[in-house]
């Protein structure tokens, strides 16, 4: 018989009933060091006070009065948004996926209110953008897309890294480039700063908008406010999701005027989408997240963070290969499949995220201290010996 819940997920036999920070604990009352953090969403970790704070002050006054009204927690975190990227206005979602649909309909309809209607959009392999029909159309894996045809048209991928594929595919029917600038499922797996400079001028050369997809490695993730920073390259369009609501679902896509200009009355809309709920708490995410202080902390626990890593693996080369990634947003490249390390991480009481090309994925609270830090290396190390005592069995 079918269980009561859907089963698309491959869930590990575990389940939570409390976070504090960085830790989790299940049913029976054992911690867990959490390096998931719900998938890089829960920014400030679990139970934060000040998130606490703002949601619970939110929800004794206002949950939801739905579009038809101005919301000014709406327009506080736009503000805000705004003020801090290169964005001139925000569009608020409850996710990701809803974040990839208006980015992917705003660049159609720029096209089209041009007069020149472009339908197509150029993106790398190995990409992810969620898993409504326009985002598995735009990532283009077998593994999303398999079934569910006739998808989206006009999305063209080119193999992960290669800027000359990627050039030759931009073309005067190219409406936008859509790119992570760190992809997260695809396996932590970072754009170079020159080659963000390349997609960019590949976009300026034919006027195709360039939307980066910030869901995963944003808010705070790679120790500045949006990855792309890092590059000094700014896309036309920005999805946002995962550690904007510290938890609490929120999307935003940003854009400039310009790349928003199609978007009028009607054009776009959602029931939920920017609730006083969601953007109290979201609003209290940025001011802490966007202090440059916070910034800095990342930075430096991201440098300790990986240099503990590299000498895991130099310990390990039997199952490990190598580190990568920016910031808190790790990937522990791995010679025995990342499932199998993410297994053995429940036996040491450490949460991990599998990711495709060969990479567990370490993305902790932005808050975590360094004796969790630490700690989590001392349990990688028990993982690791674990794995090697198994294959000398
Ligand atoms: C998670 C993710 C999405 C989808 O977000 P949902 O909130 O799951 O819909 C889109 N893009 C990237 C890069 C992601 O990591």
């Amino acid at each position: 018989m079918i269980p009561t819940v859907l089963p698309t997920y491959n869930r590990a036999p575990l389940a939570f009933v409390k976070g504090e920070g960085s830790w989790l604990i299940a049913e029976d009352g054992e911690r867990y060091l959490d390096l998931a953090a719900g998938i890089a969403v829960n920014v400030l970790g679990h139970a934060h006070p000040a998130l606490v704070g703002a949601l619970n002050e939110q929800a004794g006054r206002l949950w939801h009065v739905s579009n038809l009204y101005r919301i000014p927690e709406q327009e506080r975190l736009a503000d805000r948004l705004t003020a801090e990227t290169f964005a001139d206005t925000v569009f608020f979602t409850n996710s990701g996926t809803e974040a990839a649909e208006l980015a992917l309909k705003m660049a159609r309809r720029y096209w089209y209110d041009s007069g020149t209607p472009r339908p197509g959009f150029v993106a790398f392999e190995g990409a992810f953008h969620g898993r409504s029909t326009g985002a598995i159309a735009a990532a283009g894996s077998e593994k999303m897309t398999k079934g569910f045809g006739p998808l989206m048209s006009g999305f063209v991928q080119v193999p992960w890294g290669d800027l000359d594929a990627l050039e030759a595919a931009v073309s005067d029917q190219t409406a936008a480039v859509i790119v992570e600038p760190v992809q997260g499922e695809g396996g932590i797996r970072p754009i170079p700063d020159d080659d963000l400079r390349r997609i960019r001028a590949a976009c300026d050369r034919v006027g195709a908008l360039l939307i980066f997809d910030e869901v995963q490695c944003g808010m705070g993730r790679t120790g500045r406010l949006f990855a792309h920073e890092w590059s000094g390259v700014t896309p036309d369009i920005m999805m946002v999701a995962k550690g904007i609501g510290g938890g609490f679902p929120l999307g935003a896509v940003l854009a400039t005027e310009k790349a928003a200009a199609g978007m009028t009355v009607g054009t776009h809309g959602s029931t939920y989408g920017g609730n006083p709920l969601a953007c109290a708490v979201g609003t209290k995410v940025m001011e802490i997240v966007a202090d440059p202080a916070f910034l800095a902390e990342v930075t430096r626990k991201a440098a300790l963070f990986r240099q503990k890593l590299e000498g895991l693996v130099a310990a390990h080369p039997a199952v490990f290969s190598g580190v990568r990634g920016e910031g808190l947003m790790l990937g522990l490249v791995c010679k025995v499949p990342p499932a199998e390390v993410v297994s053995a991480g429940y036996a040491q009481h450490l949460l991990m995220v599998p990711a495709a090309n060969e990479a567990v994925r370490l993305l902790p609270a932005l808050t975590i201290s360094d004796a969790e830090i630490a700690e989590a290396v001392v349990r990688l190390d028990a993982v690791a010996t674990a794995i090697e005592g198994a294959a000398s069995d």
